[in-house]
């Protein structure tokens, strides 16, 4: 039995075997081929062409009958690629000169294909790069008489076991197929480690050697709250945990007990515990652990794993859809927050050194006006529906808030001349997850109606740590007292202000750090639904001169370990805990 230690990124413990799941990559050897093959190779990539053609065909007519004819449209671009005489050509002549097999010929000649895109100063150009590599991986894939990787295709429940996951790679997991994750990288809230805990499949990141020393076929145990795998266990650690297995099934029987009661104090302050979603087939869940409306919807998970940008109706559909099925109570939806460890696939932004600090969310958005508008209109336009609030994500400076502002207006005075319905009192809030924004907050005050803190990048910002980084996930600490310093800030500012602070961070829904943020004063908590029970259960269990007694405390020591360990001795005073 060997046993591995990771990174806790979603709770739960699973029992299952291995699958080595390896991201789609073609490595091509430089084969060479005798010229009696020449003829053969020719053939085998004309074939493929014709196979790709016939896929994108079939593809196309699929989105045209479901999505609509302007979204297949997105294909015509991919079969102008297949069908340009430059490239078949280019490949044909080098493939009878250089006598190299025709896969990797034509993955060199789509490679050069796509340096000069990328050097043209044109950014309608630049995007089709996207297009160039999507089907140049068609292609190899037929070349090399491969069938494409989906997770929809594994049949048995199955432990994944992956060097790493995209979120919109996570995104598309289905629960039925995969018992588990673990990756070699990542951090506690990267965002394939908050995917996890929404969907509900235990998680271990940043489990260095994962992908070395598991083979498919092992049996692993996944214990996502304590980032500890076993792999191939005896049967006394199998036993063991069956019974933890058990034991936790019945703790949560008696949180979710909970879930319809309000998070009251016993003295009767009540604050308000909402869910944060990445995709509305959640709504379900969220509702039946008892949240009362959603925090944070993460809408860039819209724009994920598909070929093109959601349309206005798309976007007013889904959110419609949500506005509805929320009420009576509210939905903050947050504008694309694009960048850092998100990236769509269609939408190909430039690699950067530091994606964290770079053209990400609402820096790219105002760059991208158009396509703003377009989300922005949507939400608008779905706000006549139920109770929308609108929310700006890496607010840095008052600039971006009123030049995002300067759009909202337009997008008013543009439903408005068409006589289109919207909620002319929209609330409208910034997060507060850059430092600088938490510093000027009493500026942003005065041109919001509310805050919510964004723990996860809030912590990385100001500690300057890269949150999905295994190396420095030591460093991660929501308890690092010059966080704490900056979010009692964030809070008291915002209620001088005259406005209510929440928190969509993966800190709000932490069990350890509830007593402290309810006794700062936080008016609501965001968090995976699957921690709300729980949340409950310790709010329910205090008075609020005893979380604000422990929140006072906790400003009395100089590092997070001696936060935490005071705040669990606190706890179990109060009998929260044993
Ligand atoms: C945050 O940064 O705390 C947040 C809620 O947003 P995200 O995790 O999507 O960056
Ligand atoms: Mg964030």
């Amino acid at each position: 039995m060997l046993q591995l230690k990771g990174i806790p990124a979603s709770g739960g413990i699973a029992v299952g075997p291995a699958y080595l799941w390896a991201k789609e990559e073609f490595v091509i050897p430089k084969q060479v081929i005798a010229d009696g093959e020449i003829a053969v190779q020719i053939q085998l990539f004309e074939e493929a062409l014709i196979k790709t053609r016939r896929e994108i065909l079939d593809l196309q007519k699929k989105i045209a009958d479901n999505m609509g004819q302007n979204e297949a449209e997105i294909f015509d671009a991919h079969l102008l690629i297949l069908e340009d005489r430059t490239i078949i050509e280019e490949v044909i002549s080098r493939l009878k000169k250089e006598k190299l097999i025709a896969a990797y010929i034509f993955q060199d000649v789509l490679k050069k294909y796509v340096q000069v895109f990328l050097k043209i100063e044109d950014e309608y150009l630049k995007e089709r790069v996207s297009d160039i590599n999507d089907v140049g991986r068609r292609m190899l894939r037929n070349l090399l008489g491969k069938s494409a990787k989906h997770f929809e295709d594994l049949q048995e429940k199955i432990i994944l076991v992956s060097y790493d996951l995209s979120p919109s790679d996570t995104a598309s997991m289905h629960k039925k197929d995969i018992l588990a994750f673990v990756t070699n990288i990542g951090g506690k809230t990267s965002h394939t480690a908050i995917m996890a805990k929404s969907m509900e499949i235990p998680a271990v990141v940043g489990l260095e050697l994962a992908t070395f020393k598991i083979k498919t076929g092992d049996i692993l145990i996944v214990d996502g709250a304590s980032g500890l795998v076993f792999v191939n266990p005896d049967s006394q650690t199998l036993e063991e945990y069956r019974k933890e297995e058990t034991a936790l099934r019945n703790i949560t029987k008696r949180f979710i007990l909970l879930k319809d009661q309000p998070a009251l104090t016993l003295d009767g302050k009540r604050v308000a515990i909402a869910a944060n979603i990445e995709l509305p087939d959640e709504i379900p869940s969220i509702i039946d652990h008892g949240a009362e409306g959603i925090g944070l919807y993460r809408t860039e998970f819209f724009y994920m794993n598909r070929a093109d940008i959601p349309s206005e109706e798309e976007h007013y559909k889904s959110y419609k859809f949500v506005a509805e099925a929320i009420k009576p109570h509210s939905v903050i939806i947050r504008t694309l927050d694009l960048g850092g460890d998100k990236f769509l696939s269609h939408l190909e932004v430039p690699r950067e050194m530091s994606p964290f600090l770079g053209w990400r969310a609402i820096r790219f958005c105002l760059a991208r006006p158009d396509m703003f508008k377009t989300q922005l209109r949507a939400i608008l336009r779905a706000s006549a529906h139920g109770k929308l609030k609108l929310m700006y994500p890496m607010i840095s400076g008052i600039e971006e808030l009123r030049q995002a502002n300067g759009l909202l207006r337009e997008c008013k005075n543009e439903l408005r001349s068409s006589g289109m319905p919207f909620d002319e009192s929209i609330k409208l809030g910034a997060m507060i997850e850059v430092p600088s924004a938490a510093m000027i907050a009493d500026i942003l005050a005065k041109e919001v109606d509310f805050f919510s803190i964004g723990t996860n990048d809030l912590i990385q910002y100001s500690i300057a740590v890269d949150r999905s980084n295994e190396k420095v996930a030591y460093l991660y600490e929501p308890a690092h007292p010059g966080v704490l310093r900056l979010i009692k800030s964030i809070i008291d500012v915002g209620h001088r202000a005259d406005i209510w602070v929440g928190m969509c961070g993966e800190m709000a829904g932490d069990p350890l750090f509830t007593l402290i943020l309810l006794g700062l004063g936080l008016d609501e908590f965001s968090m995976p639904s699957i921690m709300i029970p729980e949340i409950k259960h310790i709010i329910r269990s205090v008075t609020m001169p005893q979380a604000q007694g422990i929140a006072n405390g906790a400003f009395s020591f100089s590092t997070a370990k001696e936060i935490g360990d005071f705040v669990h001795q606190k706890m179990k005073e109060l009998r929260i805990i044993q």
